[in-house]
């Protein structure tokens, strides 16, 4: 797939989906509760890099990794077959919710923008950190960013994407385009609450 997006593409994400939600677990939610199952709910990670020379990156995925539950792992090195190291820049991962909720805390913490303590701040640029130079394509730099997919109970399906400086966005079908849900930063590590700090809270999803 030829990179037009600066950070993670639809397509890419449609394609995951279709892969991820398919797994054991992945789509199992408590209907009563709107929880996911212990035991029966399961999170899938993987990562999402780019590779090759400027003006031909191409999006790539690695093999999911299985979590349980509430959470899961992604690795953040990869090897790729075409490309050595040095034309692979790693860029976010994708997961799966299985009842459908916004990212969590520990989803914005995940991508240590501030290593020594990622609950203080978000980034304040979308670069790619300990990266000499960012991903280019043509004279776009590749924009880290994280994802997430699930199904609700109805069929529908929910990408949301989410950046290294806080930005949630959930992809609208009616609009075809990402649309902000507003500007999260985790809670912080002694917080009860797993949910984010927001501007708009709670976070609200598309109704679409
Ligand atoms: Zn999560």
């Amino acid at each position: 797939m030829p990179t037009e997006d600066t950070s993670i593409p639809i397509a890419l994400l449609r394609d995951v989906g279709d892969a991820l939600l398919k797994r054991p677990g992945a789509k199992v939610c408590d209907p009563l509760t709107q929880k996911p199952i212990v035991g029966l709910s399961t999170e899938y990670c993987l990562t999402v890099y780019v590779a090759g020379e400027r003006g031909s990156l191409s999006w790539r995925v690695t093999e999911p990794i299985k979590g349980d539950h509430n959470s899961c792992k992604p690795s953040f090195t990869v090897k790729d077959d075409d490309y050595p190291d040095s034309w692979v820049w790693v860029v976010g991962y994708i997961h799966n919710h299985p009842c459908a909720a916004t990212p969590s805390s520990l989803d914005l913490a995940a991508w240590p923008t501030d290593k020594f303590d990622p609950y203080v701040a978000m980034a304040e640029v979308r670069l790619i950190p300990g990266n000499p130079a960012p991903a280019t394509y043509k004279n776009t730099a590749i924009e880290m960013a994280s994802a997430l997919v699930a199904e609700r109970q109805d069929g529908t399906r929910v990408f949301l994407r989410y950046f290294s400086t806080g930005e949630v966005q959930q992809w609208s079908d009616a609009n075809a385009r990402w649309m902000t849900l507003g500007t999260c930063a985790p809670r912080g590590e002694n917080s009860l609450s797993p949910t984010p700090r927001c501007d708009h809270e709670p976070l609200k999803l598309l109704s679409q």
